[in-house]
């Protein structure tokens, strides 16, 4: 028998339906003003220019203000360094996103620090990473928290469950990994240089990819039964593909996200809900 196939556009709508109920609250309680987000574009990258535009029209969507600033992809450090300090100190702006990746030459380390934490709807600055580890999360990865968000939709039992994650960035892997320690999961972080992966990956209750290598999961790689989450987002010649061979890990699993559908609807629910979080906590 198949897997159920966790339907991630389904949950994602739901938390948009929330988010707009919350954006509604929010103004009824703030004269009239509803949440905003700033983003940041530098450059003409086409997949981020995507992105953006998807992050926009689903702010709007959900009632919230969008602001945005694209900006050339020859502006230098200090200039973009402005922006951020003029969006931080902007009352108007709840939360600020810079589209990664920043071309070359830009330090995106540093603009990521100028973020004010009160505005990091991302939660990409050394600050929320740290509440987060420390078990005190405020805004958390957008990603990472869309993976959660499924897993408890779908009813998974986390707390004692075994829970494997393949993939240790900052984006993903190492905020996931806190977020399932944080719910009293047992945690395996797994990456490149991780001896027997295969091994390691059957033992999890809870498998989530997060590696950007195309159907790296194998069915003999899931334990019968076990959830699989899959993060990876790989464009191939048969089109957009996730880190787990989908059709035959359906036959192991207990349940599984499909790719396109799974994970990448949940990122910006979750961007938006971040976002309301940031207005409510500046306005209290
Ligand atoms: P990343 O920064 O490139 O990190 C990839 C991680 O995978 C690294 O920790 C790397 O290990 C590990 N890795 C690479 N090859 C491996 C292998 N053969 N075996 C075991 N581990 C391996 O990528 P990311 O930003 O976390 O993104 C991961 C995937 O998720 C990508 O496909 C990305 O497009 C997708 N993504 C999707 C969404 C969404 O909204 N759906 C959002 C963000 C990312 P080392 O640390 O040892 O190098």
């Amino acid at each position: 028998m198949g897997a159920t196939v966790i339907d991630g556009k389904a949950v994602a709508a739901e938390v948009r339906g929330r988010v707009a109920t919350s954006v509604k609250e929010f103004a009824g309680a703030n004269g009239g003003r509803v949440p905003g987000l700033a983003t940041v574009l530098v450059g003409d990258d086409p997949a981020s220019q995507i992105y953006i535009a998807n992050k926009r029209r689903q702010v709007e969507e959900v009632g919230m203000r969008s602001v945005h600033h694209g900006m050339d992809a020859s502006i230098d450090q200090d200039e973009l360094l402005g922006l951020v300090a003029a969006l931080n100190a902007d009352t108007e702006v709840d939360g600020i996103l810079v589209q990664l990746p920043l071309p070359a030459g830009i330090d995106q380390d540093a603009v990521i620090a100028a973020i004010d934490l009160r505005k990091d709807v991302d939660g990409l600055t050394a600050p929320s990473a740290g509440l987060l580890a420390q078990g005190r999360p405020d805004l958390v990865p957008c990603t990472a928290q869309g993976v959660i968000e499924l897993l408890r939709h779908t009813g998974i039992e986390l707390e004692g469950a075994e829970a494997v994650v393949v993939g240790r960035s900052i984006l993903v892997g190492r905020p996931l990994a806190s977020l399932l320690l944080n719910a009293h999961a047992t945690v395996t972080v797994c990456h490149s240089r991780t001896h027997d992966l295969a091994g390691v990956c059957r033992r999890g209750d809870i498998l989530i990819a997060a590696v950007g290598s195309p159907r790296l999961v194998k069915a003999d790689w899931v334990k019968p039964g076990a959830t699989v989450i899959d993060v990876g987002v790989n464009r191939t010649d048969d089109g957009v593909v996730g880190d787990v061979d989908f059709a035959a890990v359906l036959e192991v699993a207990g349940a599984i996200t499909p790719v396109p559908g799974g994970v990448g609807p949940m990122t910006i629910a979750m961007l938006l809900q971040n976002t309301v979080s940031a207005a409510r906590s500046r306005s209290d």
